[in-house]
C-alpha cells in the first residue's frame, strides 16, 4: 500500500510513526521513573516512621499498651498503619492502629526475621516496613504500612498532562515535519518542472545553477546539466552520422541511376554498355565498402574472444606490409620495415591487422608516387609503438583534429578518386582503444604524416 504513495507522503507517515514511538517511550519512561522514585520516597518515609515508632516503644517499654503512637499518627503522611506484635509461642498484637488485613501474621516468618534489620514488603497496593526488636528478653515485631494508592492522584495528574501535551507536541512536530519535507522537496519539484520542458528535440536548454559546491541539489543540477550536454553531443553526432551515411550511399546510387538512365535512352554499342556496367560496378563496390565499414563500426563489440591471446606486434607489422606490397607497387612506393626485436601484447591479431593496414593504406594513398613509407616497431617510455611515416601531402592543423571522425575526409573530391570511405581511421581508433592503446598523429602539409600506435607493455 505504501508503494503507491509519494515519497513526501511516505516520509510524513514515517515521521508521524517515529514521533509517536519517541513520545510513547518518553511518556512511559517518565511514568515509570516517577513511580520508582515515589516508591523509594515512600520506603524512606516508612523507615523514618518505623525508627520513630521503635524509639517510642523503647521509651514506653514499661507499658506498651498505652497510646504511644499518637505523634506518628498525626503525621501528614497518610494513610499510616502501625502495629506492634509480641512474638513468642504465638503472635499477639499489643498496640497499633487498624491494619490492612492483607498482611497476615505468619509466626514462622516472624521468627525467621533478623533482629534490628528493616524489611520491606509490597502487597497489592500496600507497602510495609518491619523490624524485629528485643526488649527485656521479649521479642517484638514493629510494622508500619501505607497505601501506595496515596500517589494515585499524582500519577493521574501526570497521566492527564501527558495525554494533553503529547498530542500537542505531535501536532507541532507533524506540522514541522511537513514544512521541512515540503521545503526539501521544493528544489526537486522545480527540477522536474524544468526537465519536463527539455525534450529530446531541444537538448540545448539547461537547468539554472547557483554554483554552490556544498548544496547537494545544486550538485545534482550540475550533474544533470553535464548529462544533458553529453546527450546533446551524442544526438548531434548520431544525426550528423545518419546524414553523412545516407549522403555517402546516395551519391553512388545517383551515379548508378544516371548511368543506367543514359544507357537506356537509345540503343548503344557493346563498348558503351560495358563502360556503363563497369562504372556501375565501381559504384556498387564503393557502396559495399561503405556498408561493410558501417557494419564493422556498428558492432558494439568486436569478436573479442581472443583478446587475451598473446600476439606479436612485429608479426602484425610484417603481415600488413606483405599484404599491402602489391597495392604500394601501383604507385611505385617502397614499404620499408624497421623492427628491432619481437614485441608481444595481449590482443586480437585479426583486428590489429585491420587497424594497422588502414593506416599504411592511407600512407600509400596520400604519398607521392615513387616515394617511401616507413613502418617501425620499437619501445619508448615503457610503451610499445608501431609507427607509420609517409612523405606525402600531409594534413593541415585544422583537419588533423577531425580525421578520426566518421566520414571525415580532408579533400572529398580527391579522396573519392582514391576510393576511401572516411571510416578507416574511426575503425582503427576503435580497435586500438579496445586494446587499451591510443593513436597519435603528427603531420606537416606537403611534407608528410606520422601515425603512432601506442600500447602498454
Ligand atoms: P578514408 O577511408 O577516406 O581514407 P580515413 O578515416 O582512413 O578515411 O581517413 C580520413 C581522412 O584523413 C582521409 O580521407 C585523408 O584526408 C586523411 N588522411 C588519413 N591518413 C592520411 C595520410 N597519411 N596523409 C594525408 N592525409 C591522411
Amino acid at each position: 500500500m505504501m508503494n503507491n504513495l509519494s515519497i513526501k507522503k511516505k516520509l510524513l507517515i514515517y515521521n508521524i510513526l517515529i514521533q509517536i514511538i519517541i513520545l510513547g517511550v518518553f511518556s512511559f519512561s517518565l511514568y515509570k521513573t516517577l513511580e520508582i522514585s515515589s516508591l523509594d520516597k515512600i520506603k524512606s518515609t516508612l523507615k523514618i516512621v518505623l525508627l520513630d515508632v521503635v524509639d517510642d516503644i523503647i521509651d514506653h517499654k514499661d507499658d506498651l499498651t498505652k497510646d504511644i503512637f499518637h505523634e506518628e499518627i498525626e503525621y501528614k503522611f497518610k494513610p499510616l498503619f502501625i502495629r506492634l506484635l509480641q512474638v513468642d509461642e504465638k503472635v499477639t498484637k499489643i498496640n497499633g492502629t487498624k491494619f490492612p488485613d492483607i498482611f497476615k501474621y505468619d509466626i514462622n516468618k516472624l521468627h525467621s526475621l533478623k533482629k534490628d534489620i528493616i524489611y520491606f514488603e509490597r502487597n497489592d497496593t500496600y507497602v510495609l516496613s518491619k523490624m524485629k526488636i528485643t526488649l527485656d528478653e521479649k521479642t517484638y515485631v514493629v510494622e508500619v504500612a501505607t497505601d501506595y494508592r496515596v500517589l494515585n492522584s499524582t500519577f493521574e495528574n501526570l497521566f492527564y498532562i501527558l495525554i494533553f501535551i503529547v498530542p500537542i507536541i505531535l501536532i507541532f512536530s507533524i506540522i514541522g515535519g511537513y514544512f521541512l519535507i515540503h521545503k526539501s522537496f521544493l528544489p526537486i519539484e522545480n527540477i522536474l518542472v524544468s526537465l519536463k520542458d527539455i525534450s529530446a528535440k531541444d537538448l540545448s536548454k539547461r537547468l539554472e545553477i547557483n554554483n554552490n559546491k556544498k548544496d547537494e541539489i545544486d550538485l545534482l543540477r550540475q550533474e544533470i546539466n553535464n548529462l544533458l550536454s553529453r546527450l546533446d553531443n551524442s544526438f548531434e553526432k548520431i544525426s550528423q552520422f545518419s546524414s553523412d551515411a545516407s549522403h555517402e550511399l546516395k551519391t553512388p546510387l545517383t551515379i548508378i541511376r544516371g548511368e543506367i538512365e543514359i544507357a537506356l535512352r537509345k540503343d548503344r554499342d557493346k563498348d558503351d554498355y560495358k563502360k556503363t556496367l563497369s562504372t556501375c560496378l565501381d559504384e556498387i563496390l564503393s557502396i559495399q565498402e561503405t556498408v561493410n565499414d558501417l557494419l564493422f563500426l556498428a558492432k558494439n563489440e568486436f569478436s573479442t574472444e581472443n583478446i587475451d591471446t598473446v600476439i606479436y606486434l612485429d608479426e602484425i607489422a610484417i603481415d600488413s606490409k606483405k599484404e599491402l606490397e602489391n597495392f604500394a607497387k601501383t604507385k611505385d612506393i617502397q614499404l620499408i620495415l624497421e623492427i628491432n626485436e619481437p614485441h608481444e601484447i595481449k590482443g586480437e591479431a585479426k583486428l590489429l591487422k585491420i587497424a594497422l593496414k588502414n593506416i599504411i593504406k592511407n600512407a600509400i594513398i596520400f604519398s607521392h608516387d615513387k616515394s617511401k613509407v616507413l613502418i617501425k616497431n620499437y619501445i619508448l617510455n615503457d610503451k610499445i609503438i608501431i609507427e607509420v611515416e609517409d612523405f606525402g601531402i600531409g594534413i593541415d592543423k585544422n583537419n588533423l583534429k577531425m580525421i578520426f571522425e566518421k566520414f571525415y575526409r580532408v579533400d572529398k573530391s580527391r579522396n573519392k578518386h582514391s576510393g576511401g570511405t572516411g571510416l578507416g581511421l574511426s575503425i582503427s581508433e576503435k580497435i586500438i582503444s579496445l586494446h587499451n592503446g591510443k593513436i597519435e598523429v603528427e603531420s606537416t602539409e606537403n611534407k608528410g604524416t606520422k601515425f603512432k600506435l601506442l600500447f602498454h607493455r
